[in-house]
């Protein structure tokens, strides 16, 4: 007979990109404040999403260190909301929190957050009301971000949130069998829809390191959040054209008038700045349409979403298939059971479980 596969009240999601400062002081945190909900039965998943720094040698020494902790290695740098619908396809909770490992949202809140789920809600997820040691520009792009967002959308997406939540088990299949690429979580969770309830929190200033979100990836992301939740950029150039014909119409009015005067003298620089101005029109609706098909590609393809080169678990290293992102939430957790239950099948090496 097999027996029942464990499944711990709750799960902690962390994915970790060059947190080696800052990890072991998470790591205790965490930890305190599941102890403190539920006794032992809780799991850590830390995600190293392909550090450079010797974040995986500390997950891996924690994992040697403490049972509940779940450390998964990906390949490579897939980029934080890869890695976090990883570490959320191997959490086995009944509910799972996710968070990150930079101690900027206080791992304390999920004593009170696990109590308002137990009134009903499906998600609970982190409303921030101040965000220390974010730079101004930080604040004010997010500002903004959120309320064009919010107007592009059709799916209402709460504004000053992150992916900082607890999330019930139903919620948190419906996330992972979700097969995008493109993902913005807090997005697709917003869309699963249900009793979500805001729950409001002082963002604190990072515990050690620098944000891994420079401008160019900030803006990369918000254009994978507009792309996913809206199509009304396409739309634009509907508009846009719309506007244009009319622009054309009053000028060949204009013209015609000025044919009817007998003035007929023919501007070098408007036919110029007309000629500029329609270019400048067509090359934003390609570059719309190019952010779309270029998604549209990249979904296509159907790759895996990510690569888990070893799992942690149990004081021993696990290796996952390369298809598992594309397993259903069922599968994959039966697949995942049995991988622990047989450790033939695994094939542990130092060099696998240290760098
Ligand atoms: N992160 C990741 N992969 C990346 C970038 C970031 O897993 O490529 C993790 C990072 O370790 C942290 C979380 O995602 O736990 C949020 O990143 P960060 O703190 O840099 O973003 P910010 O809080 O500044 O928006
Ligand atoms: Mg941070």
């Amino acid at each position: 007979m097999l027996t029942e596969p464990r499944q711990p009240r709750v799960s902690i999601v962390a994915p970790c990109y060059n947190e080696v400062d800052g990890l072991l002081a998470f790591h205790g945190r965490v930890a305190a404040a599941a102890r403190s909900v539920c006794a032992d039965d809780y799991e850590i998943v830390l995600v190293d999403d392909g550090s450079r720094d010797g974040t995986w040698s500390v997950i891996a020494e924690l994992g040697a260190r403490d049972p509940q902790v779940v450390g998964v290695k990906l390949a490579r740098n897939h980029g934080h909301q890869l890695a976090a619908t990883a570490g959320l396809a191997l959490a086995r909770g009944q509910r799972v929190m996710l968070i990150d490992a930079d101690l900027q949202d206080p791992p304390e809140l999920l004593a009170p957050m696990m109590r308002v789920m137990d009134e009903g809600a499906e998600v609970v997820y982190g409303l921030r009301t101040r965000r220390d040691g974010e730079t101004f520009v930080k604040k004010a792009t997010a500002a903004a971000f959120y309320r064009l967002l919010g107007r592009l959308s059709g799916t209402p997406i709460p504004r000053d949130t992150g992916d900082f939540r607890l999330m019930s088990r139903r919620v948190v299949d419906i996330l992972t069998a979700m097969p995008e690429r493109q993902r913005f979580i807090r997005g697709m969770v917003s869309w699963i829809g249900g009793n979500q309830v805001p729950f409001p929190y002082e963002r604190q200033a990072r515990h050690a390191g620098t944000t891994h979100y420079p401008l160019r990836k900030m803006i990369a992301f918000a254009l994978d959040a507009i792309t996913s939740f809206s199509t009304t950029p396409l739309r634009l150039a509907s508009w846009l054209g719309v506007a244009a014909a009319g622009l054309g119409v009053l000028l060949l009015a204009y013209t015609v008038w000025r044919w009817a005067s007998g003035d007929t003298v023919a501007g070098w620089s408007s036919i110029m700045a007309v000629v500029a101005l329609f270019g400048a029109v067509q090359l934003i609706v390609l570059g719309i349409l190019g952010e779309y098909v270029g998604r549209l590609y990249q979904e296509v393809k159907a790759r895996p979403l990510y690569l888990i080169d070893t799992v942690l678990a149990g004081r021993s290293a696990h290796i996952v298939p390369a298809g598992f992102s594309r397993l259903s939430p069922e599968t994959r957790r039966d697949l995942w059971d049995r991988i622990q239950e047989s450790p033939d099948l695994v094939t542990p090496s130092a060099g696998a479980i240290v760098q």
